[in-house]
């Protein structure tokens, strides 16, 4: 029970399945919560509860209204209590009075918050007035990387350039494979356009590897061009020491592997030329350093994406989604002008 208001006119009830402790058999029970609220607060600011929210009747207590799925599976999908709680305290109390445990929620219930907004229209379909709300959950959750994956979303629908940046940063270069998004709710519409998001991503973990190959290649092609004799073993052993630290070749590691675990093993690279005598340059190079600037340049080389640059740059009618990627991809020149997170900061 919460109570929004004394002087209240309607209680809104939220009918919840709550999933029991996976050793219980029995599945979900449902969870009943009732939020005491002023009629007319709510209709004001969402369509379908003005059309369907009853008036109390003289002599008669405030009426009961039980919360159902409208759009998504009607009869499945119930909405989640603390989404709602969200929503109806933010109406009646205003962004600055919301109660504490409406920042502590995990992410799967902020997904809820953007979904229950959507699926009753409240606030007219504007998130806009709950985003100092999400600011500030997301200061007090600090990214926690195992939920990079949720947590795109969210930043994207509330604007969050800093955590957005963070998210995909670390998705493109902690996943193994192609990078999916993942919705933790029952609002199956709730997904970032593949442009924005994922598509984004996979061609940012493509272009890690296309650095890391040409740089890791390159002292390869100069052997070629060597005469020495001892061009062909200092080859091999530059190419056995890659294999057996399990990261060459790359196209084949890369498949699933992911980037940030091939130059945690990269790093751990140490290999001098047999030959002590050649008079060729290239056997004479410093291996060591090729494969550390390799390393260097590839952790630098994405720092996230960046919703200001985004904005910016809109996707001109007759781009496909390739050349909006390649015309967008933020390795060249200066991005960050203007930019609420600065590109050249990483922070994780
Ligand atoms: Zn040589
Ligand atoms: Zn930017």
């Amino acid at each position: 029970e919460v109570i929004l208001a004394h002087n209240s006119d309607a209680t809104v009830r939220v009918i919840e399945s709550i999933d029991e402790d996976a050793d219980d058999r029995s599945g979900k029970v449902p969870y009943t919560t009732d939020f005491h609220v002023i009629r007319e607060k709510l209709a004001s600011q969402s369509n379908f509860l003005q059309a369907n929210l009853p008036h109390q009747k003289a002599g008669h207590g405030p009426p009961v209204f039980v919360l159902k799925g409208i759009h998504e599976q009607p009869k499945k999908v119930n909405p989640s209590s603390i989404a709602v709680e969200a929503w109806l305290a933010f109406i009646h109390h205003g962004i600055g009075k919301l109660p504490h445990h409406l920042y502590a929620m995990p992410p799967n219930e902020v997904w809820n918050v953007v979904g229950v907004g959507a699926e009753y229209g409240i606030c007219h379909g504007s998130l806009d007035g709950l985003k100092p709300w999400f600011f500030k959950w997301y200061e007090q959750n600090l990214l926690q990387q195992i939920l990079a994956r949720e947590l795109a979303f969210p930043c994207f629908v509330f604007d969050h350039a800093e955590g957005f940046m963070k998210a995909t940063k670390w998705l493109a270069y902690n996943c193994s494979g192609h990078v999916q998004e993942s919705n933790p709710t029952e609002y199956r519409h709730l997904h970032l356009d593949p442009r924005v998001f994922t598509g984004a991503i996979n061609a940012a973990r493509g272009h890690l590897k296309t650095v890391l190959q040409r740089e890791l290649w390159g002292v390869i092609e100069h052997l070629y061009t060597a005469t020495c004799a001892c061009r062909k073993e200092t080859e091999f052993d530059y190419q056995n020491t890659l294999v057996k630290l399990n990261a060459w070749p790359l196209e084949r590691v890369y498949q699933r592997t992911a980037m940030s675990t091939i130059l945690d093993r990269l790093a751990k690279f140490s290999f001098t030329p047999a030959t002590t005598t050649c008079d060729s340059r290239v056997c004479q190079r410093d291996f060591n350093q090729v494969v550390y600037k390799a390393h260097d340049r590839t952790s630098q080389d994405f720092q996230g994406l960046c919703l200001d640059c985004m904005r910016r740059s809109r996707p001109k009618n007759d781009m496909t989604h390739e050349d909006y990627w390649r015309y967008n991809y933020p390795v060249n020149g200066c991005w960050d002008m203007g930019c609420r997170f600065g590109h050249g900061r990483s922070t994780w």
